[in-house]
């Protein structure tokens, strides 16, 4: 079967959830048996999202390849357990780049470099760049009528043409607000937005409709009518309290057939079971863990989304509901933690609120209560094991002063192939430590994590840790960098220099968040 495209724009308003619909109608193809890849074209000026402010948006999400991305990307991931490349997250700005890189460079030998076709090319040779699936989903950022966005719309109507209007379908996601004082859903919106994208040549050839309640017939054959396409392609993108329940609120509607007779694919029963599960689990009376997140970014919306989402799936593994008690690491108490069944300290960047990590750290050792760390929560817990038991006390981070004893400090010759800046950036093989915590957690003696960090626990410590009872259970292959670090003597204490978060998956959860949570259940 060739390769098929299935595009998706917004209009009306932005943050319709794009992504997730994406994600969504990918899973349906994916329960028939399709395979599916995704990518993100976002029209915006920025050559990547590295950049971008997280306070605007939310955390950076990093690819095994080491692209700091935007967090749709992990949406994608974890949905469709597909796993994605710096080319599958491609901004407006890194478009023009390339052109006017190859412009500098002589590649278009003294033609006129135009819009169209040298940036329109450029787009389609990102859009249709192989993959080995049968399905491509491809996001358009942004919202139809934007000025940037206009060149992707010419675009994914080129492409249409060239490859066959057969092989690509066309989902439009518009809003139909509700009017309180009258009582009414309103279509026009919805009906402009439509038109809007038939300005630029592109024919809608469904639309999912963001709604507080189910569309009715009626609305239905009219947004049909004025847009073009049969009323049974108008889906109702009703308002859900968990995104997990998307896939199966489509499938009520039959947009897998939509999409099949659009292909001309056989209808066939899909296999929803994945998402049963969840709605299930959702559902269920089940007891609560509570997990106390030591952190400083809550205030940013979506700062920890994929160490929401961990711990939410390690949650489904465990037969739990996981509620996080968010604690601000710049005023940590002990007493923070009275009521935890577990401390996790999360990834962060600058001495802001360490000291309350490194406390937390130490409250969790010696109380005998579960711990996590993740990266930095990592570098906290071996710089508190060293002043406090080691007795070294101006243990520390080169990252937060140079005044003091480095025990976590910059390790200048690590592989320089996926670093970015001086970043440790991407996945990384890590060697696990037979007859570890660790070991136990993964089943497994070889994983592989992702990074994004610049410093490292300094290995030549390592006697005098394990003598005192922290142990180095993962490594690099070369044998220079601690990867994984564990408490003996201790219920559950273990910190990884890694993202662990990035590859949780809904359906299996990750390994160590669901050894984490399970030690918690037993708190
Ligand atoms: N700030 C620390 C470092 O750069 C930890 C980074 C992180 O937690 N992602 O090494």
């Amino acid at each position: 079967m060739a390769t098929k495209y299935i595009f998706i724009t917004g209009g009306v308003v932005s943050s319709l959830g794009k992504g997730v619909a994406a994600a969504g109608c990918g899973a349906l193809l994916q329960s028939r048996g399709y395979s599916v890849h995704a990518r993100k074209f976002d029209p915006y000026l920025n050559i990547d999202p590295g950049t971008m402010s997280p306070f605007q948006h939310g955390e950076v999400y990093v690819t095994s390849d080491g692209y700091e991305t935007d967090l749709d990307l992990g949406y994608y991931e974890r949905f469709l357990g597909a796993r994605l490349t710096r080319n599958d997250s491609v901004s407006g700005g890194r478009i023009y780049w390339d052109v006017l890189n190859a412009e500098r460079h002589g590649d278009y030998l003294g033609a006129t470099v135009q819009m169209i076709p040298h940036v329109s090319n450029k787009i389609k040779e990102y859009i249709s760049a192989p993959t080995d699936t049968d399905f491509v989903v491809c996001e358009i950022g942004g919202t139809v009528g934007d000025i940037e966005g206009k060149i992707f719309l010419e675009s994914i109507r080129q492409f249409a043409n060239d490859v066959g209007r057969k092989n690509v379908m066309f989902i439009h996601l518009t809003l139909a607000p509700y009017l309180e004082k009258s009582g009414e859903l309103k279509t026009k919106p919805t009906q402009m937005s439509a038109r809007e994208l038939l300005e630029n040549g592109i024919q809608a050839d469904m639309l999912i409709v963001r709604t507080p309640r189910m569309l009715t017939a009626g609305e239905r054959d009219k947004i049909g009518m004025f847009c073009n396409i049969p009323a049974k392609s108008v889906i109702s993108g009703i308002d859900v309290d968990n995104i997990y329940k998307i896939p199966l609120a489509y499938e009520s509607q039959h947009v897998f057939d939509i999409i099949a007779d659009h292909f001309g694919l056989a209808h066939a029963r899909g296999d929803m079971t994945r998402f049963e599960r969840i709605e299930n689990y959702l559902a269920a009376d089940l007891p609560t863990v509570n997990v106390g997140v030591v952190g400083k970014y809550f205030n940013v919306p979506d700062a920890y989304k994929s160490l929401n989402e961990a711990l939410f799936h390690a949650g489904i593994q465990n037969n739990v509901h996981v509620n996080i008690k968010k604690i601000d690491a710049e005023n940590f108490i002990p007493d923070d933690c009275r009521d935890v069944d577990g401390i996790l300290v999360p990834g962060g960047f600058g001495a802001r609120g360490v000291d309350g990590k490194i406390a937390a750290a130490r409250h969790a050792r010696e109380n005998n209560i579960p711990y996590m760390g993740i990266c930095l929560g990592m570098q906290v817990a071996v710089i508190e094991f060293a002043r406090n038991v080691l007795g070294i006390e101006d243990a520390g981070s080169a990252e937060f002063t140079s005044d003091c004893i480095p025990v976590i400090g910059i390790m200048a010759d690590h592989n320089a192939e996926n670093m970015g800046g001086t970043l440790r950036l991407g996945a990384y093989p890590c060697e696990i430590t037979p007859d570890t915590l660790a070991h136990k957690i993964y089943g497994a003696t070889n994983i592989s994590e992702r990074h994004r960090h610049r410093y490292e626990m300094d290995i030549g410590l390592e006697q005098k840790f394990a003598a005192a009872g922290l142990i180095i259970s993962g490594r690099s292959p070369d044998g220079k960098l601690p990867e994984m670090i564990e408490l003996k003597n201790h219920p559950f204490f273990v910190a990884g220099q890694f993202h662990p978060e990035f590859q949780s998956s809904p359906y299996t959860g990750h390994p160590m968040f669901n050894a984490f949570i399970n030690a918690c259940k037993k708190q």
